[in-house]
This record gives structure tokens, C-alpha cells and sequence, in this order.
């Protein structure tokens, strides 16, 4: 193990040293998607910051059990107590049973995922799967009295909890600011007061996703179940909570009441959240019309793409910022993260070509040193990759006889590459750059032998191609603008 890990706390605001509760295991609860629609660059960026977490993690010999929850009940709109379940309202518009939609989009989720060369975690619990644990789990705030029962519902008693506890701790939400911001909606009556959140809701009679309990034939509320299944896989306290910054309130601030109100300790010992993604300047969101998928962008199929992009580059775009800075998102930053990937997996290529010297010029262990240094300082993906781009400078002046390097020095830089490009940050080393691109012009070469066809009026052959593109699970659509592909599942 290479010294000491720091970590940025965000409930102390601090870079703390990390000292894991019961070393080599580290517990680890990052919440996952609602599997509702399919994955955006809203979800690339929480998965790369916390693969890059627990590939490190386990590269220093820690033994982690990754948690990662898939939410396919009770996150209604607009992450309110009130609304439409997200699932069940996408399962009514397409006429299919909620766990369709949640299973389809939870395949395709993993499908993107893969793509990108994330891990897998450890353990992937649903909410639904759930339930009896989140019951369980609202028996013990109800005794514990952080908790009442309202018309078949049960609601957060914030007001009680205040008495004792620091509500807002985490996210620097203070009451009256809350107060004031939340909005009179339905059902309110039931709450004693506003800003109280609901652990267990009575269900309408049309609800679709439903469950008994003691008090009503209903559903969890969204923040219970990453609390009761952190709980179940991780212990009353595990080490490292995480998601992104978009999540600290009300998500995460509930987590928090709720198992301090649950068990009387605080669950989690250091929370780390990472920075949200922005398009152009500007924040993500269907009705900006600026909302893209990750398909889209490994297609490039979106009227804000100028081409299409590798997962290899957006994974490498991604780590190109820290994780908890902010990180905007435009085609000119693509291409420049596109061409600098090449460019560093081209040299490591060339590592094979340096002929080994005597004595080496240049000290290539310092790099190392700074590529430990700077993921022990809080992860620093971006100083990794600036070392990196200093050894292949390494590289290249030593196959022009500009520099040298010994043989053992040789293999020191060929570790760089190994550990940190490859292992740590992920990235792979067959360019799959290409095979995106290549697939793409191989695409565009049918497509106008298929115009050619249909502008001769052979159509049997245009209908032909098309028959086959559809076999292969490439869909095209005509189009005023041309021919427009991508692939179908
Ligand atoms: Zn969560």
C-alpha cells in the first residue's frame, strides 16, 4: 500500500484521512438509477467517479463490498411525497407491467455501463425487492418516535428530530429556508408539517405497485430504501456513501434522519458526492432539448452532436475533471478528450520500440510517485492523466534518441501505463474508437449503395438492405435530411 488516502468529506467539508472501520473490508453505498428511461450523461458521470473509487480502493487491497441499488419503486415525480410513480406512470403509456420497464431499462442501463467499462458492484439490490427490510425499518423509527401515522401513511417527523439532531447537516439546508420552499400540494394535510417526508404511502386505488403493510396497502417512500438495503448489505455503519451532488437534499439528508432515527448512530462515515454534468454551459434537461443519451452519443445520432462518440472518450472526457468539479460538455472538449486518448494509446503501443540504455536521462519513477500522489489526494484523476501525458513525452523522446531510459526504467514506465491508465482509470486498451468509427463508415457505405439502388428504382435491392440492416439490429429511417441508422435492441 502506497501511504496515505485522503478523502473529501462532504458532511465535514474536509479532506479527511480515510481509515477504514474494519480494514481491508470497506463497505461502499453509491445510490443507483431509477430505471425509468434510458441512461443519460447524467449517469456516466456518478458510475466513472465511483468505479474509479472502487477500482482504487481495491488496487490498494481493499477487500469492497460495493453496493449499488436499482430504484424501481416509489420515486414519484419530481422527487416529491406526491405525484406519479416514475415507473408506473412509463408503464401505463406503454402498456406494459411497471417491472417490464424497470427491467428493460435496468438491461440496457447495464448494457451502457459495460460499454463503459464500468464494474459491476458487488451486490445490485432492488427496491422492490425490499420491502419487508423497509417495513422493518419504519417499525423501528415509529418506536423510536421519529415517525406517526397518517390516514394509512407514515411521515418523517422532522419537527421531533430537530429536538435532537442536526437536520440539514449534510446539505446546509436550514428549516425556515425549507419552510418556505416547499410547496402546498396534495395530500399536505396528512404531513404535521411540510417539509415532514413520507417512509411508507397508502396507495390509490389505480396505484399499480403495492404492497401490505401494518398500516396500508402502499409503497415505500424513495429515500427508505438506500438506508434499509445500505443497512441489510453494509451494516448499521459502513464507510463510504456516495452519489452525485443532485442528491445531498432531500435524498440524502432523509438517509441520513432516517437511520440515526432508526438505530441511534449515524450510518455513514464519510460521504462523497460528485459534481453534476453541463451541456453548453447549461444544466441537463428534456425541456432544455438538450437532454442526451448515452446511445446518442455513441451514435451520434442528436442534433447537438457534430459526430459520433467512443464510451473510451467519454469515460476518458469524464476523468479529465475531478470528480467533484463541474465538467461542461460540448463537441470541441470530445474531440480534444478523443484525440488526447489516441494520442496516449498510441504511445504505449510504441513503448516496445525504446531501446533499452545503460543509464537512464530522466528519473521516470517520480512519475509514478505523482500518479500515487495524486489519487491519494482525493482521487485526482486529472493530475494522473497530465503524468501519463508526461511519460509518453517520455516515450517519444526516447525512440528520437532524445532522451533514454534503462531497461528496468523501461518497464517502470510500462507499469504507469498498466496500473493507472488501464487498471485505476479504466480506460481499454484496444482503441474502441475505431471499431465505433469503423462501424459507422461501414454503415454509411450500405446506406448509399442503398441510395444508389432506390435512385436507379431498384428496390428490391434498397428493400433488401434495409431487411438485412434490421436483421443485423440496425434500424434506418428516411429521412428529409438523408438516411438516419442506429442500433435496435
Ligand atoms: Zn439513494
Amino acid at each position: 500500500m502506497n501511504s496515505e488516502l485522503f478523502v473529501y468529506n462532504t458532511l465535514t467539508q474536509k479532506k479527511e484521512k480515510f481509515q477504514a472501520l474494519n480494514a481491508p473490508f470497506v463497505g461502499m453505498y453509491v445510490c443507483g438509477p431509477t430505471v425509468y428511461g434510458e441512461a443519460h450523461l447524467g449517469h456516466a458521470r456518478p458510475a466513472i467517479s465511483f468505479d474509479l473509487i472502487f477500482r482504487y480502493l481495491q488496487h490498494l487491497n481493499y477487500k469492497v463490498r460495493y453496493v449499488r441499488n436499482i430504484t424501481d419503486v416509489g420515486h414519484l415525480e419530481n422527487d416529491a411525497d406526491e405525484g406519479e410513480d416514475k415507473i408506473a406512470k412509463k408503464a401505463k403509456l406503454e402498456n406494459l407491467e411497471p417491472m417490464e420497464i424497470a427491467q428493460h431499462y435496468t438491461d440496457s442501463y447495464h448494457h451502457n455501463m459495460d460499454a463503459l467499462n464500468i464494474k459491476r458492484p458487488s451486490i445490485e439490490p432492488r427496491a422492490s425487492g425490499h420491502i419487508i427490510e423497509q417495513i422493518i425499518m419504519i417499525e423501528k423509527i415509529l418506536q423510536n418516535g421519529f415517525a406517526y401515522e397518517s390516514n394509512g401513511s407514515v411521515y418523517f417527523d422532522i419537527e421531533k428530530y430537530r429536538k435532537t439532531e442536526n437536520y440539514g447537516k449534510l446539505s446546509g439546508r436550514i428549516l425556515d429556508d425549507l419552510q418556505t420552499n416547499t410547496r402546498d400540494l396534495d395530500g399536505q394535510g396528512e404531513k404535521r408539517k411540510p417539509f415532514d417526508f413520507a417512509l411508507w404511502k397508502k396507495a390509490s386505488p389505480e396505484h399499480i405497485m403495492k404492497w401490505p403493510s401494518p398500516w396500508s396497502v402502499g409503497f415505500p417512500g424513495w429515500h427508505l430504501e438506500c438506508s434499509a438495503m445500505g443497512n441489510k448489505y453494509l451494516g448499521e455503519v459502513f464507510d463510504i456513501h456516495g452519489g452525485g451532488m443532485d442528491l445531498l437534499f432531500p435524498h440524502h439528508e432523509c438517509e441520513i434522519a432516517q437511520s440515526k432515527a432508526a438505530n441511534g448512530i449515524d450510518a455513514v462515515r464519510y460521504w462523497l458526492h460528485n459534481n453534476m454534468i453541463t451541456i453548453n454551459g447549461q444544466k441537463m434537461g428534456k425541456s432544455l432539448g438538450n437532454f442526451i443519451t448515452l446511445n446518442e452519443i455513441f451514435s451520434g445520432h442528436h442534433k447537438l452532436l457534430e459526430q459520433a462518440f467512443s464510451p473510451m472518450t467519454i469515460r476518458f472526457f469524464i476523468l479529465q475533471s475531478h470528480y467533484r468539479s463541474t465538467l461542461d460538455f460540448s463537441n470541441d472538449a470530445l474531440k480534444a478528450a478523443e484525440k488526447g486518448l489516441k494520442r496516449l494509446l498510441d504511445t504505449y503501443e510504441k513503448i516496445n520500440r525504446i531501446k533499452p540504455q545503460n543509464t537512464s536521462t530522466t528519473n521516470v519513477n517520480i512519475l509514478k510517485d505523482k500518479c500515487y500522489g495524486a489519487m491519494n489526494d482525493d482521487f485526482n484523476s486529472p493530475i494522473v492523466i497530465a503524468n501519463l501525458f508526461e511519460a509518453a513525452k517520455i516515450i517519444n523522446q526516447c525512440i528520437d534518441n532524445k532522451e533514454a531510459l534503462s531497461h528496468e526504467d523501461i518497464e517502470t514506465i510500462k507499469d504507469i501505463f498498466d496500473i493507472f491508465m488501464f487498471q485505476i482509470l479504466g480506460l481499454l486498451p484496444d482503441n474502441q474508437n475505431h471499431n465505433q468509427n469503423s462501424a459507422d463508415e461501414f454503415i454509411q457505405i450500405i446506406l448509399e449503395l442503398r441510395k444508389e439502388a432506390k435512385l436507379r428504382k431498384d428496390f428490391e435491392t434498397s428493400d433488401k438492405i434495409r431487411e438485412r440492416l434490421a436483421a443485423a439490429k440496425i434500424g434506418i429511417k428516411d429521412t428529409k435530411e438523408g438516411t438516419e441508422w442506429e442500433f435496435i435492441n
